[in-house]
């Protein structure tokens, strides 16, 4: 066989070419030539062949003798249509198909079968690449090998014999059908420079063959060779092929020429016999098995001195419709249609009997049809039928005589007849007897079990929607009472602390009973308020155990139903929602607790800033009140605390943080009291500043115009500044600059206190001097005196101290030189003013400062001349404290500059 691959040769269509039609090639054997057995050894040996069936050669038709193989038959079952599905919805198919056996079995009735064996048993699932296979495969190889070959399809109409030959695939390659696979594998074996296809397409209709590429031509004559038996139309087109393209074009257009008369039976049917002729000349170069062509005998092979041209020819019959007149409702013209195509075929059926029975005279010239597969039947052809049936119960009898003409051609007849065992049958009707039971009852079990999850989940649902509803109720409830009763709250607080102040000032004097009484009303009432609060939470905490309980319930409920659809992703949308509400009433309660907590804390204020008792601590700074020796104050500073601690416990660092960030001013306020109030101790310094406190803070001194804001954040932050690593990330994140803004917009005095306080912290960090002093704190430091209030200078003194301290280290260690920073940035005036101050904090520690600043030369003349020197010589004198005294002396002695100018005043030191 060539190999050359001869497909997509990119051939347009409009090379389809017309060629006139010459001698179809002279084929050495011929159909008549079986008829007389002795004068063909190869039609004895076909005959005798019944041994081989089943098993002949597995559709191989290559014999070295040129004898051919009989018939091949195969059956194929289409699958049920949609009328079949719904009218015989209730009945089996009238066939059972054992294609492992190669067996079909045609029922006769409920009890009883006949069966047969062909040699391909197709059922209704076979593709069509594998019927192509099995059917036509073998023939088209005989061809390429020089042998004329055929396929043909014989069934009742409906059945799928079109289907099995003719179709193209356009839509679904794997539908092509056997005239398409049979061109693609020509082409793919014939080379295109020495070997050559062309194509006749023709019907036969009514006795008359057509053209169906030219149907005008429509009464085409049979011409035989007398001598060879060869059969030739040369009348017909004949197209030639190069490619698969211009073939499936040419299939088109024969196919729209094919006459095709409705029947009852379907309206697709077609009612000719559809002929393809496929004519291949092959150059041959070699092989000396390779039958002559030119010399017109196949069984006689001479050795090849020159290339010979071979010649074959496939036909595809797709046969018209086999089934009996009467069922075709045919009338009139249809009548005699009918019959003439019931000629032809009865014509075929009867030369096949007389080839299977080996009879002497086959009737071959009784049709067109017969007198034109003579020489592609039998003989050296190749021939293969596919005989198609519909699975209907209803069409049994056309279905039955098809299975006999198949039957026929593989010449014999009811090859094997089964009876089926009693036996057998019983135990098979008793086992559908026990199935069918089991299927209803299995049908009942489902049913039920969807019932009850169905319920199952109604119920849950229901409970569900009215726990939401419940709870939703009670929180908006408690919610609104809550809100009211804080306004109210607040609302009284107010009044009172209005009505106390007016009667203060009025009374020049502060009335502790009357304020005592308010506070304790005040304090009553925000404990009923927590107390109430407190119900609420827990309520709410039952509410929310049941809604998990419920969630659980579900979800064992819904455990066995796997695919539980939409109902169940409706309620797990559901419960997302419900846990979303919740996380959000959980934040609302966390703001009504930082609220109780303010309120109690706001109770207890008026007092403290109302006595201005405005004593500082070194150590801490309280921004919400001064902090006061006073052991009540003391203890209400550490109830504060203690509450502020407990809120953190409870509701968690992080959330009360969150909280400083919120839009609500009133929340904000709150929170920041809270945290000022946990910065104020030690212990939660770090921790404050780990959850991003600091920069919390910091923000609020950036961002909002609320003076009580900046004073309680300032507070914090002065109490944070405390930490020694605290101060670094202060300056890191501009606290400095930030600091003096909120000092020059501060009009409390109390802010004032806290960012000096703040300050005052910083100034006591060796690694923070330069950049301290760089960003302007020495100056915010000293703008905040302005107030002249007495906490304020306090601390602005305690901030100079310590950072005279700090230079004056540095110094001591080589580290920094030159004049101090304190002189440089104008502080001398203020210390040396305030050198003597009556409140002993002040002084003390502006007398410290002074000494630091004494001890190193480079200071001494700004202090002679800013009038330090006195000071420093009063301090020595003076002070109450030894060690500063010693000090003051000690410093005055080492400076060549102080004791210079102390001989120049002639004061005796
Ligand atoms: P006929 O050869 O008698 O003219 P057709 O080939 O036209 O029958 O088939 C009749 C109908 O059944 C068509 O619609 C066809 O597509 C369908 N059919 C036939 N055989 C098969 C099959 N094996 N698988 C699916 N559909 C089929
Ligand atoms: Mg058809």
């Amino acid at each position: 066989m060539a190999s050359s691959a001869y497909r997509n040769g990119g051939v347009p269509r409009g090379a389809l070419r017309a060629q006139p039609s010459g001698s179809n090639g002279r084929q050495s054997s011929s159909f008549k030539s079986r008829l007389a057995p002795s004068s063909s050894p190869g039609s004895a040996v076909r005959r005798s062949s019944p041994a081989s069936l089943g098993g002949g050669g597995g559709g191989s038709f290559k014999n070295q003798d040129g004898v051919p193989g009989r018939v091949r038959v195969a059956i194929r079952l289409r699958p049920r249509n949609a009328e079949e599905m719904s009218a015989d919805a209730d009945f089996a198919d009238c066939v059972e198909l054992q294609p492992e056996l190669k067996r079909l079995k045609l029922r006769k009735n409920n009890w009883d079968s006949d069966t047969y064996e062909f040699d391909e048993v197709l059922t209704e699932y076979a593709s069509q690449k594998r019927v192509y296979e099995v059917v036509a495969k073998p023939v088209v190889e005989s061809v390429l090998d020089g042998y004329n070959g055929t396929v043909m399809a014989y069934g009742q109409t409906g059945t799928g014999k079109t289907f099995t030959l003719g179709r193209l695939g356009e839509e679904d390659t794997a539908d092509r059908g056997i005239m398409v696979r049979s061109m693609e594998d020509i082409l793919a074996n014939v080379s295109p420079d020495t070997d050559s296809i062309s194509v006749s397409y023709l019907q036969l209709y009514m006795e008359y063959i057509q053209d169906l590429l030219d149907p005008s031509n429509d009464n085409i004559h049979i011409v035989e060779d007398p001598k060879t038996g060869d059969v030739s139309l040369p009348g017909a087109t004949h197209v030639e092929i190069n490619e698969q393209q211009s073939f499936l074009e040419l299939l088109r257009i024969g196919e729209a020429h094919r006459i095709a008369a409705n029947t009852q039976l379907n309206t697709e049917s077609s009612r000719s016999h559809a002929l393809l002729m496929v004519h291949v000349k092959r150059l041959v170069t070699g092989g000396e098995d390779a039958p002559s062509i030119e010399n017109g005998n196949s069984s006689h092979f001479i050795k090849p001195s020159k290339p010979l041209v071979r010649k074959s020819k496939l036909v595809i019959v797709d046969l018209a419709g086999s089934e009996r007149i009467h069922k075709s409702g045919s009338e009139g013209h249809m009548l005699e249609e009918a019959k003439s195509i019931n000629l032809s075929l009865s014509a075929l059926g009867k030369c096949i009997n007389a080839l299977a029975e080996n009879s002497s005279h086959v009737p071959v010239r009784d049709s067109k049809l017969t007198r034109l597969l003579r020489d592609s039947f039998g003989g050296t052809a190749r021939t293969s039928l596919v005989v198609t049936i519909g699975p209907s119960p209803r069409h049994r009898g056309e279905t039955t005589s098809t299975i006999l003409f198949g039957q026929r051609a593989m010449k014999v007849e009811n090859m094997l007849k089964i009876k089926e065992e009693f036996d057998y049958k019983s135990l098979s009707r008793k086992l559908e007897i026990q199935v069918d039971k089991l299927v209803a009852e299995n049908e009942r079990l489902q049913k039920d079990f969807e019932d009850e999850v169905e319920r199952i989940n109604l119920e849950a649902q229901n409970r569900i929607s009215e726990v939401e509803r419940n709870f939703a109720d009670a929180l908006e409830k408690e919610k609104l009472k809550c809100q009211m009763e804080y306004m109210e709250s607040i609302k009284e607080l107010e009044e009172k602390m209005v009505s106390n102040q007016r009667k203060h000032n009025r009374d020049g004097f502060f009335d502790d009973k009357h304020i005592e009484e308010g506070l304790a009303s005040s304090v009553e009432e925000a404990s009923e308020i927590k107390r109430q609060l407190n119900d609420e939470i827990s309520r709410r905490k039952a509410l929310e155990e049941e809604v998990n309980n419920l969630k659980s319930r579900l979800a064992r409920c819904l455990q066995p139903k796997e695919n539980g659809g939409g109902e169940i992703l409706r309620l797990h949308k559901d419960l997302e929602d419900e846990v979303l509400e919740k996380k959000r009433l959980e934040e609302e309660v966390i703001m009504l607790r930082s609220q109780l907590l303010q309120m109690t804390l706001d109770t207890d204020q008026p007092r403290y800033l109302d006595r201005g008792a405005y004593r500082d601590s070194f150590n801490g700074l309280n921004p919400l009140t001064s902090q006061d020796q006073n052991p009540h104050y003391r203890s209400n500073g550490n109830r504060q605390k203690a509450s502020a601690a407990t809120l953190s416990e409870e509701v968690g660092l992080q959330k009360i943080l969150s909280l400083l960030e919120s839009d609500d001013a009133n929340v904000r306020i709150h929170a920041v009291k809270v945290v000022a109030n946990l910065a104020a101790e030690e212990v939660n310094q770090e921790r404050i500043v780990e959850a991003g406190g600091l920069t919390s803070l910091l923000m609020l001194l950036r961002r909002y115009e609320d003076e009580t804001v900046r004073r309680v954040a300032a507070g914090a932050i002065a109490n944070l500044a405390m930490n020694e690593a605290n101060q670094e990330l202060i300056m890191v994140q501009g606290g400095i600059s930030l600091l003096s803004m909120t000092a020059s917009n501060a009009e409390d005095p109390q802010t004032l206190r806290m960012v000096a306080g703040a300050i005052a912290n910083l100034c006591g960090n060796d690694k923070l001097q330069q950049k301290l002093r760089t960003e302007g704190g020495i100056r915010a430091l000293l703008g905040t005196v302005r107030c002249g209030h007495p906490d304020v200078l306090s601390q602005v003194a305690r901030g100079i101290a310590n950072f005279a301290k700090c230079e004056s280290r540095l110094a001591t260690q080589g580290i920094r030189t030159g004049r101090s920073f304190l002189i440089e940035d104008g502080a001398l005036p203020w210390i040396v003013h305030n050198a003597n101050d009556e409140a002993a904090p002040i002084r003390r520690h502006i007398e410290l400062a002074l000494c630091h600043l004494a001890q190193h030369e480079v200071n001494a003349k700004d202090m002679v001349s800013g009038g330090a020197l006195w000071e420093l010589v009063r301090i020595s004198r003076d002070c109450s404290r030894e060690d500063i005294r010693n000090l003051a002396c000690k410093t005055l002695n080492s400076s060549q500059i102080f004791r210079a100018e102390l001989r120049r005043l002639r004061v005796e030191y």
